[in-house]
């Protein structure tokens, strides 16, 4: 068995076992929705968290591509992995790329071992789409600096022990300058969470506050003003995975185990799906091999996102037509994930706004 395959099933075992024991029921958007830190401090003790970090910081010097296999099964599990995906997914590997030692010694280590959640602070009510529209403001104050401004639609705020921060640190002209990230303390003195609860009822996003809070200067990732390059890069990390695929993964393997009526039309029609599957897989192994490296994917990041989350759509629309049934259960795979979709086009950059990345960079 070669080393990849031997992971796979490595990772497959621990699912299967936590299924076994009633610990966790396999949910579509599951990478959103399902959360157990006890799940992700199990992932961390089996080296699984910050897998491509460098030993000094916890991590395990493994390659992009084991990671993807790690990622893939447990996604295909629909396993409670919320409690680290931020963090493991993109908010380390930018402090990596951008951090200084000291961020990355103060920071990286409780990621890798499952201590720290991570929630991601971009997104404000009127800067959503244009990212570069932020009005959070932090400034210069003695040894650091002061943060004031709200933050929306923050995933797992409510758990977090750290939050990134997109902040304006210069009132320039141009809106793409005088941006800063940070990484916040979510006890520091300040800070507020309010849950946002979705039209499922569920609650995994929130609004969050900051008034006054104080940010010590070596919480900057990077360096200051340099926030929109470097957020872009992040969002290659963000994009380019395979939850952009996989969201609604329990949803087709119920439909491959025998959900479907034995009519040709609509197997070839599954035939059709599981074919762009392997399109996609194949896409997110060549981000996966561009990350090793070295680069930051941009394009074909976005490229995995459009198709993915149409993909996924179209499983939903599929599964629909293919069941048959008039009343889908709420809380059924496919009831969960018909709720959970209007989200995948638009979280982490809506359909419409990458392809007008991907046109702008055809044009260059
Ligand atoms: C489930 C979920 C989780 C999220 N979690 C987080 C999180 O943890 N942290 C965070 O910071 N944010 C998070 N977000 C926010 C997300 O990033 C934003 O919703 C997204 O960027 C869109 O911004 P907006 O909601 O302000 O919509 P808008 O930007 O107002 O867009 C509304 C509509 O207008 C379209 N549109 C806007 N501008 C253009 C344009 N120039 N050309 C064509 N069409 C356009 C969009 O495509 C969209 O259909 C989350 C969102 C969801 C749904």
């Amino acid at each position: 068995m070669t080393e990849l395959a031997e992971l796979r099933r490595e990772v497959r075992e621990v699912c299967r076992r936590w299924r076994a024991d009633g610990r966790y029921r396999p949910r579509p958007d599951a990478w959103l929705r399902s959360y157990d830190p006890a799940f992700s401090k199990e992932l961390a003790e089996h080296g699984w968290i910050g897998m491509t970090w460098p030993e000094r910081v916890g991590g395990g010097e493994r390659s992009n591509m084991d990671r993807l296999v790690v990622t893939e099964e447990l996604l295909r599990a629909g396993a409670p992995v919320a409690a680290h995906w931020i963090g493991d997914r993109q908010i380390g590997p930018s402090i990596l790329r951008h951090g200084t030692a000291e961020l990355q010694d103060e920071i990286l280590p409780g990621i890798a071992s499952g201590e720290h959640v991570l929630c991601l602070g971009m997104s404000e009510p009127e800067a959503g789409s244009d990212l570069a529209a932020v009005r959070t403001t932090a400034q210069r104050a003695d040894g650091g600096f002061r943060v004031n401004g709200r933050k929306i639609w923050t995933s797992h705020a409510h758990h977090a022990t750290h939050s990134y921060l997109l902040a304006r640190t210069d009132k320039t002209e141009k809106k793409h300058e005088g941006l800063t990230e940070f990484v916040v303390d979510m006890t520091a003195e300040g800070v507020s969470v309010t849950p946002i609860v979705d039209m499922a009822g569920s609650h995994h996003f929130n609004e969050v506050v900051f008034d006054d809070v104080f940010v010590p200067a070596r919480r900057v990732i990077g360096v200051e003003g340099n926030g929109w390059r470097q957020v872009t890069e992040q969002l290659a990390y963000e994009r380019g995975g395979p939850e952009r695929v996989l969201s609604t993964y329990p949803v087709l393997e119920q439909l491959l185990s025998g959900g479907v009526d034995q009519d040709d039309g609509l197997l070839a029609e599954l035939g059709e799906l599981v074919s762009r599957l392997a399109t996609l897989r194949s896409l997110c192994a060549q981000i996966a091999g561009a990350l090793d490296a070295g680069e930051a994917p941009m394009r074909a990041a976005a490229t995995l996102k459009y198709l993915g989350t149409d993909f996924e759509r179209e499983v939903l629309e599929f599964a629909r037509r293919a069941t048959g049934s008039g009343v889908v259960p709420p809380d059924s795979p496919l009831g969960e994930a018909i709720m959970a979709a209007p989200g995948f086009s638009i979280r982490g950059g809506s359909s419409e706004v990458l392809l007008s990345i991907l046109a702008k960079q055809e044009a260059q």
